[in-house]
């Protein structure tokens, strides 16, 4: 079918692991930040003091979410920034001739990469598993350790299936044997509870766009007395951790964003898991040969990440989009590339099954009509684009299912 010959009665969105749609509080507060309220955070006069308190106030709010001090957040640019300097600085300020960290094979970029990029300055990475439910176990975390072990990084939940490792089980063997933990939380905070003293970790990143706050702007977690180097070089802003003028309106609003998701914290995760399950059962009672990927009760409430034998992603999501639905392939980081995703390789799905793997995520502003929309939509999709391949009819005449062409 053309393009044009569909038309589109509304759009759903579910594809809020990518980002989610701003809350209209968050801009409400945002606003005097972008016009009247302009000054630089550093200034002394009256500008300034309005620009400072503000920052200040969203520090309190970000670290209450957290149960941290206010003095332990300091603002950064977002998730990848956050991650970048929690590994950098703690490599970069050991004081052991060849460091080694330990993280997982299912990091998001922003972890792998400041990994691999530290393996080419002589820093040894341990890349610790996953089974086929996604989640690390800390056993293998305790078997890397080794004397010159400087750092942990686990992900609190992944963004591509969406699985929830054991941070807390983590956090203490990381304790136990001194050595800092961190926690790429982006896909988290605001999400479900995160507690820096019950998880047991001495750095994690955040990004306020993950849960209806704007883009490009996020927090680190630094425990207080953690010792590390700053990535930028620069100014005494954020006491010394991290230079640079304080982008105000942004950090306004991460600061409303982590208060909105404070109080609806539990109420919003109990009816997100609920329209999450609605859809999933929806389509594996409508849709043959559907498998769900990675740990289906350990999982983020807003998050189902679905194989679908002989449907290929790309054109999977092209085709809902052009029906007004809009989902991703995996990580919309690496969509774009061909390769399988990495996450879904580590829990050892097929290249073709993570080719053809679907992300549906949801957020607060998703409804009930949009999990009907979907489910009215899906099955035909699927269908078609089935009825397409030619290894559709093959693999059902082989598994003796029928026969599709
Ligand atoms: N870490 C995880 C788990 C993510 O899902 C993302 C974003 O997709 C990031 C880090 C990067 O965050 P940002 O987009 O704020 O740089």
């Amino acid at each position: 079918m053309l393009t044009g010959e569909i038309s589109i009665v509304r759009r759903v969105y579910l594809d809020n692991n990518a980002t989610t749609p701003l809350a209209p509080e968050v801009f409400e507060a945002m606003k005097p930040y972008l016009l009247e309220d302009f000054g630089n955070a550093s200034s002394i006069h009256w500008f300034g003091q309005r620009a400072k308190n503000a920052v200040e106030k969203a520090r309190q709010q970000v670290a209450r979410l957290l149960n941290a001090r206010p003095s332990e957040v300091i603002f950064s640019s977002g998730g990848t920034e956050s991650d970048n300097a929690s590994i950098f600085g703690i490599v970069q300020a050991a004081r052991v001739a060849t460091p080694h960290i330990i993280t997982s094979g299912i990091e998001h970029h922003a972890v792998l990469n400041t990994a691999q990029a530290l393996e080419k300055r002589g820093v040894s990475v341990t890349y610790v598993g996953v089974g086929a439910s996604g989640v690390v176990d800390p056993e293998d975390v305790k078997r890397a350790i080794r004397p010159e072990t400087v750092l942990i990084s686990i992900m609190y939940a992944n963004n591509e299936i969406g699985t929830i490792q054991p941070l807390d089980e983590i956090g203490g063997i990381a304790r136990e044997h001194d050595i800092y933990f961190h926690t790429d939380a982006v896909q988290s905070v605001g999400k479900i509870p995160v507690d820096v003293e019950k998880l047991g970790v001495d750095l994690l990143s955040l990004s306020a766009h993950k849960f209806n706050g704007p883009k490009g702007v996020g927090a680190t977690y630094i425990r207080k007395g953690t010792i590390l180097k700053p990535l930028l070089y620069g100014g005494h802003h954020e006491r010394d951790r991290r230079p640079g003028t304080e982008n105000v309106p942004g950090i306004v609003g991460l600061g409303m964003a982590a208060e909105l998701a404070l109080a609806h914290l539990e109420e919003a995760a109990q009816r997100v898991a609920g329209l999450r399950d609605r859809l999933e059962r929806g389509i594996l009672e409508r849709v043959p040969q559907v498998s769900v990927n990675g740990d289906p009760a350990r999982r983020l409430p807003t998050t189902s990440n679905l194989c679908f034998d002989y449907v290929e992603g790309e054109g999977f999501v092209i085709a809902m989009d052009l029906r007004g639905i809009a989902c991703s392939t995996g990580a919309a980081c690496s969509s774009g590339s061909v390769e399988p995703s990495h996450v879904l390789s580590a829990i050892g799905r097929t290249p073709e099954q993570a080719r053809s793997s679907i992300r549906l995520s949801l957020g607060r502003y998703n409804t009930a009509e949009d999990i009907a929309a979907t489910l009215e939509t899906l099955p035909a999709v699927v269908e078609r684009l089935r009825s397409l391949s030619p290894r559709w009819g093959q693999g059902f005449r082989e598994q003796g299912i029928g026969n599709r062409e």
